[in-house]
């Protein structure tokens, strides 16, 4: 319960508070009005005026920014007030994720408002105003989306060239969107990198990975007992490894469902790496720590300087499609797969060369001794019914299809 000494009053003229001012509490109007007003190009100016019932001031309780506008009391007035630590008590617990939400939705309000203080095209406002409305709404479909289950998993076989058999599954998310039918990660996963939503999602992907690839081994063993265990390589974004106890989830969820660590593989990007060498460095040791595989993802594709590579606890490198692409009509691209491949055979790596579409694409790799590979050529992405009918043929040959 709220108490009486919680109840302010106001003469007519009175300031309740000042724009730019940190904020102590929040208000609720229970009689009067008060106006709003914000400073364009210097001089006040009203932007409303609010009724009893009506609440103002949270935002800066609640992101402990400053106080965005200057309220001042119309007439007599008589406010509740709601403190700063009663809210902010219930902030430390609430769900993280609707925190994020909150604070990314508070940003934007006063993005927006700073514009339309300082802007004076009105029209270039509304369509700024509506781009964010937008992408809010995107996040919260996304949200949405996640809370009603609407992810699904696709599984892309990796194949060992020379044997042409199935080695393991690369793991990539789709969204089945109510209305616009199934949606690729590119268009999401940024948003969901924005937000923080990566973080339960990233840990949805990999729990459902894991448990599929139980599955997908036991199917393998009955039909072809003399091929290797299969693996599941799994995207994971830089966002996810800000979450302290990401590492020490994995580690139960490898135990209690009895994964075996050394068959699933996490990919990372080369930007991970470059940018906070020391912070990935200790990432990484953890991962490996786990007995987990580390894949370099889109490999030639970022800033990596190849002297750091010994830096890193890497098992696999993921030449990227670009290159294996064009390497037939291109020899600068031909020449980094080249390098690529025997690079990763110097420093004991496995090397997977991304997009292969075409026979001539997969011969060429096969002179130059690259392992492994992925692409359009051998299969899509599929769903897990189709991989299992993968699973139980007898993969992809030698000879060429
Ligand atoms: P990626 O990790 O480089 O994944 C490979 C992408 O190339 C996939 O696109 C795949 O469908 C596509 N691909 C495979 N073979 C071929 C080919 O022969 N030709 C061409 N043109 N494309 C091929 P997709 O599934 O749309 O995924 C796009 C990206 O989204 C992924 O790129 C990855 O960065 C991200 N992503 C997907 N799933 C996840 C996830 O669960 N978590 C995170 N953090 N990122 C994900
Ligand atoms: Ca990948
Ligand atoms: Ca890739």
């Amino acid at each position: 319960m709220i108490d009486q000494s919680l109840k302010r009053t106001f003469l007519p003229g009175a300031i309740i508070f000042k724009e730019g001012e940190p904020g102590d509490a929040a208000f609720i109007i229970e009689r009067g009005e008060v106006e709003i007003s914000m400073l364009r190009e210097g001089q006040p100016r009203a932007v409303a005026v609010l009724k009893p019932g009506e609440v103002f001031g949270e935002m800066a309780i609640i992101d402990d920014g400053p106080r965005s506008a200057t309220a001042v009391a119309a007439e007599s007035t008589e406010l509740l007030a709601i403190p700063r630590e009663y809210v902010q008590q219930k902030l430390v617990t609430t769900d993280p994720l609707m925190k994020l939400f909150m604070q990314t939705i508070l940003e934007r309000l006063r993005y927006l408002e700073k514009r339309s203080a300082s802007d004076s095209s009105r029209a270039a406002y509304t369509e700024h105003q509506e781009q964010v409305l937008g992408r809010l709404r995107f996040h919260q479909d996304l949200l949405h989306g996640f809370e009603k289950r609407e992810f699904e998993l696709r599984f892309q076989p990796i194949v060992s060239l020379g044997a042409g058999r199935i080695a393991g599954f690369e793991v990539l998310i789709r969204w089945r969107h109510p209305q616009r039918g199934l949606v690729n990660p590119a268009e999401f996963i940024g948003a969901t990198e924005e937000t923080g939503l990566i973080v339960p999602i990233g840990t949805w992907v990999f729990e459902q990975a894991c448990d599929q690839l139980k599955a997908f081994d036991r199917l393998r063993a009955e039909h072809h007992p003399e091929d290797p265990p299969l693996y599941m390589s799994i995207n994971f974004s830089s966002r996810q490894f800000i979450d302290e106890n990401l590492v020490t989830h994995m580690n139960q969820f490898l135990d209690t469902h009895q994964v075996d660590p050394g068959s699933i593989s996490i990919e990372i990007t080369e930007s991970l790496l470059m940018s906070d060498p020391d912070g990935a460095s200790i990432i990484l040791d953890r991962l490996k720590g786990l007995g987990l595989r580390i894949a370099v993802d889109d490999f030639g594709t970022g800033y990596s300087s190849l002297s750091y590579l010994h830096r890193f606890p890497i098992d696999t490198i993921k030449i990227d499609r670009s290159f294996v692409n064009t390497m037939l009509v291109n020899h600068k691209s031909r020449g980094i797969v080249q390098v690529l491949a025997d690079l990763a055979d110097n420093l004991g790596m496995d090397v997977i060369a991304e997009g292969i579409e075409e026979p001539g694409q997969l011969n060429f790799l096969r002179t130059l001794g690259c392992r492994f590979g992925q692409g359009y050529y051998f299969s899509q992405p599929v769903t897990e019914a189709e991989a299992l009918e993968l699973i139980s043929q007898d993969g992809f040959g030698t000879a060429n299809r």
